[in-house]
């Protein structure tokens, strides 16, 4: 097992009860690290919790819509009132659908936006300012490969996942000199309850047995050993960083010959 380095630490996980969230709160569980997830269900979020605890740590959850500034500012203040300061932030909250460009249906649009980019301005916000008044801490906020160029039917996915890239990068600028470090991740096709409920399945494996260089999709645990190495001090030099963990889908124009 990898020694990520993070005993102890406190990790906020936004999304934290299924998918990409919720392998990393579980990896990071293992290595030592205490959690708090927020998610929508209490119901999802307890059985998290319940796998993390098994691993000896605390954790706590928080059942609230990212989209909520009060909600994440009373969040913020349970978790720290229950684990103490948040060292780490994993902004995984997200949602995907699917229209083309012409027929997009502006609630879905409005939805998408509201989720992934005005959820992850409202919980870096909040964590980083107790970050800054803490002493310092690491954020990763997921991107997507959408978010470095796009394809058709994601217009308002690929809209969210690039202003995450522009939130990520000016956080960083704005809090380098307060010791918080923010990066984004960027994956590829992950296989998660998300991606088979948007994507169609020959349309999927094309993608990932076609055109990724490594050939197939990622597992969620792929995305969080990226993600924790970025929270822990291994990469205490890497901030405003856009990491792709797409199996070279972004290096070029690769078909399989
Ligand atoms: P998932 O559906 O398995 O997990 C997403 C979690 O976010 C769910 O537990 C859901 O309840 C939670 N969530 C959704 N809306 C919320 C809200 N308003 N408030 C609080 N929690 C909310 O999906 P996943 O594939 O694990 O996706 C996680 C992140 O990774 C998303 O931001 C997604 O865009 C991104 N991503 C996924 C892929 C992929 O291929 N799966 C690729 C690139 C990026």
């Amino acid at each position: 097992m990898i020694d990520y380095g993070l005993k102890d630490r406190v990790i906020c996980i936004t999304g934290g009860a299924s998918g990409i969230g919720r392998a990393g709160a579980l990896t990071a569980a293992r290595n030592g690290a205490h959690i708090a997830i927020i998610d929508l269900r209490q119901e999802d979020i307890d059985r998290t919790l319940d796998e993390c605890r098994a691993f000896g740590v605390k954790a706590t959850g928080c059942a609230m819509d990212v989209r909520d500034a009060a909600a994440t500012r009373a969040a913020a203040e349970r978790i720290e009132a229950e684990l103490g300061p948040v060292r780490g932030l994993y902004a995984c909250a997200g949602i995907s659908r699917a229209h083309l460009a012409s027929d997009f249906v502006e609630s879905d649009f409005d939805d998408i936006m509201d989720i992934n980019t005005n959820g992850v301005f409202l919980s870096c916000r909040e964590f980083g300012r107790r970050m800054i008044a803490n002493g310092g801490g690491s954020i990763v906020a997921i991107s997507s490969v959408d978010g470095i160029g796009g394809h058709p039917g994601r217009l308002a996915y690929a809209a969210s996942k690039h202003a995450v890239i522009g939130l990520t990068r000016t956080f960083a600028l704005e809090w380098g000199r307060h010791n918080v470090r923010v990066n984004a991740i960027a994956p590829g096709l992950v296989d998660t309850p998300l991606l088979r409920a948007n994507m169609p399945k020959p349309f999927m494996e094309d993608i990932a047995e076609q055109r990724t260089p490594l050939g197939r999709m990622a597992q969620p645990e792929e995305i969080s050993s990226v993600a924790l190495m970025l929270l822990s001090d291994a990469c205490s030099y890497v901030t405003g960083a856009v990491v792709p963990i797409d199996g070279g889908l972004t290096s070029g124009y690769f078909t399989r010959g």
